[in-house]
């Protein structure tokens, strides 16, 4: 599933050659990406309206409209937005199409919402109206790119009776962080992910409030990661490369890069796989 610096590096696409463009039209293939409102209310709330700005909470994407209104656009398990030419051909389950108005730029082109296990979501909303209309946004944690999620801010969210791999996998507490890059951030901290959270020294709170902004700046330097068994790309269709940075996610039984000398092991914690090396987090 795509995680904060995924749906970061597609919103900076977004930002970059979507936002200021009309929707002269929409089209809506299949309801079920709609499901929480209508095709009728995409429609009618994207139709001859302005993109003004893009930004991000968590693993939501969050647009601005001229009308007033928002636009969310939630990814899931596979979900894609894609830029192409208009009258490109479309891949399968091609769910939503926003076609852009022509700039001094840009051609006319089309913005599309591709999602083969239609998990993911397009709405629009009433930013004045959000937790009744999105109640999971209302109720996001610390978005650490997006707030900041500073070192008092992570030592206040520590302070609970919960195994770190939980704490940081609830959106609750800290949005975006999913799997990959809470194995990846607790590594580089050096913590075992069942450690209790609020057992943690000072010292220990620095690591790993270190290593979750190092983190993640690195994974949205490099584009996000793009698995073998994930559709993730940006707006271009281009995969990223941080998967070849990781030192611990999906290396179970192989050895640590780090030390050298321990084996990458993995364990279901807090009802997640989870790859951890037993001599670096102890
Ligand atoms: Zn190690």
């Amino acid at each position: 599933m795509p995680e904060l610096p995924e749906v970061e590096t597609v919103r900076r696409g977004l930002v970059a050659q979507v936002v200021g463009r009309r929707i002269d039209s929409v089209e809506v293939g299949r309801e079920r990406t709609v499901r929480r409102t209508s095709a009728e209310a995409l429609i009618d709330g994207l139709t001859g309206v302005t993109i003004t700005a893009f930004g991000r909470r968590g693993k939501y994407l969050i647009g601005s409209l001229d009308s007033g209104d928002g636009l969310m656009i939630h990814l899931r398990m596979s979900g894609r937005v894609l830029i192409a030419p208009t009258g490109a051909a479309r891949p399968p389950h091609t769910h939503v199409v926003l076609h852009l108005d022509a700039s001094d730029q840009r051609p006319a082109e089309e913005l599309w919402f591709v999602d083969p296990r239609t998990f993911g979501e397009v709405v629009v909303f009433d930013p004045s109206n959000l937790a009744a209309e999105l109640p999971e946004l209302a109720k996001l944690g610390i978005d650490p790119v997006t707030d900041g999620l500073s070192r008092a801010e992570l030592t206040a969210l520590l302070r609970r009776d919960r195994q770190l791999k939980a704490l940081l996998l609830d959106q609750h507490v800290v949005a975006g962080i999913g799997n990959i890059y809470c194995d990846e951030a607790l590594h580089l901290a050096r913590l075992r992910p069942d450690r209790i959270a609020a057992s943690l020294t000072t010292r220990e709170i620095g690591r790993l409030h270190r290593a979750i902004h190092e983190t993640l700046a690195q994974a949205i330097e490099a584009g996000g990661s793009t698995l073998a068994d994930t559709q993730y790309v940006d707006l271009e269709g281009q995969g990223g490369w941080f998967q070849l940075h990781h030192r611990v996610y999906d290396r179970a039984g192989e050895r640590c890069l780090t030390c050298h000398r321990a084996t990458i092991q993995r364990a279901v914690i807090a009802g997640r796989s989870t790859c951890w090396c037993p001599r670096c987090q102890h």
